[in-house]
């Protein structure tokens, strides 16, 4: 049977500049595409630029880098059947990342590790499923809507602030919260400080 074709926007290899994994080198699989259409969107840019690759050739590339840590990124990547996909990539011994929206109830049985960044609505199911939990926060964050995120923290879950933009009001706001709630983590956006990708 043939393969499925994804939407791939990207592949490339980086490091992981965000969350409980910064500074670890992966690949990243930026899928194309998203229907939560946040004006927002910081990655406007793979909304509709993609190339269609079948799993076999997506391994192909990827396995030109020494890294066994994949990032599975979008637009939102589970908008795509990533089985074939998944199932590739595990029989290669990869380490898989999902980094979601988490809007829809996903099967994440393939993935090592999940982050979900809930933007205008998210699956309780998937905050419950979650390794991460990264909210962006901005002077226009609602501070209520925030609290409501925090009862997904657990020995399983951890819940990070990210300063929308690295603009240092953001970093102060999220700093301020985080000393009030202890259990929270900071994310920065590294990748941007160090000026990589
Ligand atoms: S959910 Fe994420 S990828 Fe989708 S439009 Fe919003 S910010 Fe962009």
């Amino acid at each position: 049977m043939p393969q499925p074709l994804l939407k791939i926007n990207e592949i490339f290899y980086s490091i992981q500049g965000e969350g409980r994994h910064t500074g670890m080198p992966a690949v990243f699989v930026r899928l194309s595409g998203c229907s939560m259409g946040c004006p927002w969107c910081d990655t406007k840019y793979a909304q509709a630029a993609f190339t269609e690759m079948s799993p076999t050739q997506i391994v192909a590339q990827v396995q030109k880098y020494p890294c066994k840590n994949i990032i599975i990124t979008g637009g939102e990547p589970t908008e795509q059947d990533l089985l074939p996909l998944l199932q590739t990539l595990k029989q290669n011994g990869y380490q898989i990342h999902l980094e979601t929206n988490g809007y829809k109830d996903t099967d994440v049985s393939l993935f090592d590790f999940i982050t979900v960044s809930p933007k205008r609505y998210v699956s309780p199911q998937m905050l419950q499923k979650a390794d991460v939990i990264k909210l962006v926060v901005g002077q226009e964050t609602d501070l209520d809507d925030l609290q409501n995120y925090f009862a997904y923290h657990n020995q399983k879950t951890q819940i990070y602030l990210q300063p929308e933009s690295n603009k240092q009001e953001n970093i102060d706001l999220c700093v301020k919260i985080i000393k009030q709630n202890p259990f929270l983590r900071l994310s920065l956006q590294t990748h941007k400080m160090a000026n990589i990708r």
